[in-house]
């Protein structure tokens, strides 16, 4: 476990940077992304929407990868560890713009989705503050809720690609159920 707990007051400072950043990074990306391929969407028809399908922006990056945060120096000296080094990722969903590192295969593209769908029911502040909150009580990247639901959701995906379910009832489920 690497979690100092923080205060509510460092927790909501914390989400706000993790939220400006999502927020930039967005934007830094979006110029250079496009719509999902014809074959990318048939493949992920069922599972989500077809206005989330429409509306997500992609971009597989060439000689460039993400870079970390720059407050990720402010949360060394608050004593976090082991933050998600997003260079070393395979890919990283920044609200409705998903920049990858490599080339999508369907299930890493179904979890990014899934992200995708988490963003368009909790907007970005709520996610920030559940990813931070997440961080910290789950001991690590692994444990965040948010990706234990992306990462069951693309392993459900990946088992039968072709048996369909709703990615946004599934993520609706987990809301209400407060286990983000
Ligand atoms: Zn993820």
């Amino acid at each position: 476990m690497n979690s100092p707990i923080l205060n509510h007051g460092q927790i909501a400072q914390v989400s706000g940077l993790v939220a400006q950043y999502i927020t930039a990074q967005r934007e830094s990306f979006l110029p250079q992304c496009m719509a999902l391929t014809q074959p990318e969407r048939e493949s992920m028809h069922g599972f989500f929407s077809p206005q989330l399908l429409d509306g997500v922006r992609v971009v597989v990056l060439r000689d460039q990868r993400v870079s970390n945060p720059t407050f990720y120096a402010m949360l060394g000296q608050m004593g976090l560890r082991n933050l998600p080094d997003f260079a070393e990722m395979a890919a990283i969903t920044f609200s409705d713009v998903v920049v990858s590192h490599e080339p999508f295969t369907n299930r890493l593209l179904s979890h990014e989705l899934v992200h995708v769908e988490q963003y368009r029911q909790l907007g970005i502040p709520r996610f920030a503050e559940l990813y931070v909150r997440g961080f910290l009580s789950g001991g690590g990247y692994d444990g965040i809720p948010l990706e234990v639901n992306a990462y069951t959701l693309d392993a459900r995906f990946e088992r039968s690609p072709q048996q369909r379910f709703s990615v946004a009832d599934d993520v609706s489920n987990w809301i209400r159920a407060n286990r983000f």
